[in-house]
């Protein structure tokens, strides 16, 4: 089953229902902070571009935020460029395609940076209140957090997973683009 675009009118409600927990983190970042670095603008920005949004609701959507932060104009000349060559309209056209949950994982996020994957980089308690935020309670998160003691983050995002949607995920998460979509067939069905 093919899946609708995503629109930006629903984009705030689709992120906290489906998007995982590495993409809603840089989300509610872009809307608090209304700026992302690099590494995050390239992580987020991929991702949307696999959940099916267009280039111009992109545009759209990176421009609303940084507007308030650097204005319009600096948007238009330092930051559009890249969005647009995310979707291969600049340099050498290649249609770049969203990051693996590996390859978020083995990034090395700096101080101020809010990509990689959080059950790698949060602290024990902010990913506790992360996973509380998400409707992750009780067992649940002692579940997850052993596996992230472990260092199986892919397999505490599985979790997680299962824990939000009340549904098993047997094949277990390898790609946030792939939580979304088996996220939305469970939305959907
Ligand atoms: Fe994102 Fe993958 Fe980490 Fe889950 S395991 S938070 S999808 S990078």
């Amino acid at each position: 089953k093919e899946f609708a675009q995503i629109s930006l009118k629903d984009i705030d409600d689709v992120a906290k229902s489906s998007f995982p927990l590495c993409m809603r983190h840089l989300f509610e970042k872009l809307r608090e902070d209304h700026h992302l670095k690099h590494g995050g603008r390239m992580q987020l920005g991929l991702f949307l571009k696999g959940v099916g949004l267009k280039l111009d609701d992109a545009l759209a959507f990176w421009k609303a935020e940084f507007s308030r932060k650097v204005g319009a104009e600096r948007f238009d000349k330092e930051y559009s460029y890249s969005i647009r060559h995310n979707y291969g309209r600049e340099g050498k056209r290649t249609d770049y395609t969203p990051y693996s949950c590996q390859k978020i994982i083995s990034s090395t996020p700096g101080v101020g940076d809010h990509h990689g994957c959080p059950y790698r980089n949060f602290s024990e308690e902010n990913l506790r209140a992360a996973l509380n935020k998400m409707g992750v309670t009780g067992r649940a998160v002692g579940d997850v957090m052993d596996k992230v003691r472990n260092r199986h983050y892919q397999l505490a995002c599985t979790l997680t997973f299962e824990a939000v949607h009340g549904s098993s995920c047997d094949a277990g998460i390898n790609h946030p683009n792939q939580y979304f979509s088996d996220s939305q067939k469970i939305m959907q069905s």
